[in-house]
Parts: structure tokens; C-alpha cells; sequence
């Protein structure tokens, strides 16, 4: 694939940040390595940039934890939004990461529920959790305590190649800094994924994906050749192409200017109502957020107890 192209691959630097070399090393892996290749960089923490293997990081997280259970977070009602099932129903989650004095106590008793097809907007304050609790939706960060379920799979039940398994399929994921391949072709990007996981038709289906975001004539450029607003288009093609149940997006406009983020965010809607996706989008940006069925706020690690908000449908 991209065989044309291969001329102007570039190689891979050895000046590469940690994070891109793991993302470039990933490449040769194995198909199951796929699934957990770009989860593992996700995180610019301690578990992401020390270890290469997601499943032993989790594996070895402390389970004791003293929480603090003064106050309950409130469960958001999906019935707000009408009677859809759930699409993603967490319940009494408790998170804490880091090691010793650095341990934090990040998600506390954490229980929401996202109806099928609703569209959430993830708000709070930096340092509140809003990207540990995307990442426990994921199935990325496994909880201390309480339970996630998702389209009807409980993760507690999954082991980790399981879940990255489930992931593959169910979970499309969109971060603030794309985190495309660099050694790879826009189509590859997208491509590779879903040859991973079997789909016979992988760069049939890349090249709709990628063209269905306006990027039909772009699938032989490589990430550095894209402009920030493409590159988070490869990103959303391939979050999209396996096509999902839930799509989470981690501050997708945070790196783009406020044109090119308003383009990606109507896109991001145009295609959660196209294919009836539960999204969860978290930003910072309140206006954003008012776009989205409803707005939950975290602080301090808990949903916030004020009333859920009704956002303007877009
Ligand atoms: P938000 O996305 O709302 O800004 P995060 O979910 O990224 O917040 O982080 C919540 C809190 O958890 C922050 O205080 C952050 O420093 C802390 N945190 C995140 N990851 C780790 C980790 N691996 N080890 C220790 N603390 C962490
Ligand atoms: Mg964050």
C-alpha cells in the first residue's frame, strides 16, 4: 500500500520525541499491538512515556486506594434525553494514578450514563479529569473500582486483548494532537487499523473514509505534509472507519486556529448525526459544549451537582 509514495517516506528520526518514537516502533508490531499503539501515547504521563505495554501498566496498578467518599457524584439521567438504552453506562468509578506522595486520587465515584446517539459535552476546569474519565469510557484507563459498560460489554469482564479487541470496533477516539503515524500515508493511517483487524477491504474502506471527510485528494500525503486541520481530519477518518458505537474526542480544536477547529467540530457533528454515534466531546470551550445534547461538569474529579444542562441541539 502507498508503494508509489514510498520515495518520499520519510524515516524515521532518531531526534523523534519518546512519544513519536513509540508511535514509529509501533509500526512493525503485530496486529494486536495495533489496537493498543495509539492508546499507549495518549497519555503524556508516567505510564505512557515508561511503559510500552498498556496491559502492564494497568496490570499493575495499586487497587487500595483511600477514598474519599464524602460526597457522591450525581448520576446523570439519560432518560433526560429520552428512552434510548445506554450507550455508556459507568458506575461508582474510582480512579487514582501516579505512584507514592505522586499518587492522585483523579476520578471519585464517578457514575454517568450516555444514552445511544446522545451527544455529551465534557466541561471542567484543567486538572478535573475530563481526560481520565474519556480514557476509562475508552477502555484505555481501567478503574480502581466500579464498573463501565459500554453498548452492553462490561469491561470488568474483558481481559486486555479483549478489550483492545473491543475497542478497535466500538471505540473511535480523537485527541488534541492527531496522533497520526509519521511514517505513514493519510490512507495508511486509516488503513493499517482496519487490516489489523481483519476487514479485507481496509484501503477500499480508508480511501471513502478519508474522501467522506474531504481529504479524497490527500491519501498519499504523509502527516507532515498535511496541514493541522487535515491531519485532525486523517484522525477522524480513522476514528470513523471502523465505524463505531461511541466516539470520544479529547479537545479536538485545541491545536488548530478558530476557523480550521470550527470546520473540524462541524464535522464531528455532521457525522454523529449521519451515523447516530454517542459522542462525547470534551472541551473547555463552554460554547462548544452548549452544542451537544447535554453538558456534564467535572470538578475535582466528580460530576459537578448542579442540574444537567439542556445544550441547543446544532
Ligand atoms: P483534565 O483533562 O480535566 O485537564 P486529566 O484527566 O488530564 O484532567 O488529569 C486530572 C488530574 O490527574 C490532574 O491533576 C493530573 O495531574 C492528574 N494525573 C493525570 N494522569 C496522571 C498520572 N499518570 N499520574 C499522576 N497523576 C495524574
Ligand atoms: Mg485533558
Amino acid at each position: 500500500m502507498g508503494n508509489a509514495a514510498d520515495a518520499e517516506r520519510p524515516s524515521p528520526a532518531l531526534s523523534e520525541s519518546p512519544r513519536t518514537t513509540i508511535l514509529t516502533g509501533l509500526v512493525a508490531v503485530a496486529a494486536e499491538a495495533w489496537a493498543k499503539a495509539v492508546p499507549p501515547v495518549t497519555r503524556a504521563t508516567t505510564n505512557t512515556t515508561m511503559c510500552m505495554n498498556i496491559h502492564h501498566c494497568l496490570s499493575t496498578r495499586a487497587a487500595e486506594v483511600p477514598y474519599d467518599r464524602a460526597m457522591d457524584s450525581l448520576i446523570e439521567p439519560s432518560s433526560l434525553v429520552g428512552l434510548e438504552p445506554d450507550t455508556i453506562s459507568i458506575s461508582n468509578v474510582d480512579l487514582s494514578l501516579g505512584a507514592g506522595p505522586a499518587r492522585v486520587h483523579i476520578l471519585k465515584n464517578i457514575s454517568l450514563r450516555v444514552a445511544s446517539g446522545e451527544a455529551i459535552g465534557l466541561i471542567g476546569p484543567s486538572g478535573s479529569g475530563k481526560s481520565t474519565l474519556l480514557m476509562v469510557m475508552a477502555g484505555l484507563e481501567r478503574p480502581d473500582s466500579g464498573e463501565v459498560v459500554v453498548n452492553g460489554t462490561a469491561f470488568n469482564a474483558l481481559d486486555e486483548d479483549a478489550l483492545a479487541r473491543f475497542r478497535g470496533r466500538q471505540v473511535g477516539i480523537v485527541f488534541q494532537s492527531f496522533h497520526l503515524i509519521p511514517t505513514m500515508t493519510a490512507l495508511e493511517n486509516v488503513a493499517v487499523p482496519l487490516e489489523l483487524a481483519g476487514n479485507p477491504e481496509a484501503s477500499q474502506r480508508a480511501a471513502r473514509e478519508l474522501t467522506s471527510v474531504g481529504l479524497g485528494d490527500r491519501l498519499h500525503h504523509y502527516p507532515t505534509q498535511l496541514s493541522g486541520g487535515e491531519q485532525q481530519r486523517v484522525a477522524l477518518a480513522r476514528a470513523l472507519a471502523p465505524d463505531p458505537a461511541i466516539l470520544v474526542a479529547d479537545e479536538p480544536t485545541g491545536n488548530l486556529d478558530e476557523a480550521t477547529g470550527k470546520q473540524i467540530v462541524d464535522l464531528l457533528f455532521t457525522k454523529h448525526a449521519e451515523r447516530g454515534m454517542t459522542l462525547v466531546l470534551v472541551t473547555h470551550d463552554t460554547a462548544l459544549a452548549q452544542r451537544c445534547d447535554r453538558v456534564v461538569r467535572l470538578r475535582s474529579g466528580r460530576i459537578d451537582g448542579r442540574p444537567a444542562e439542556r445544550g441547543i441541539a446544532s
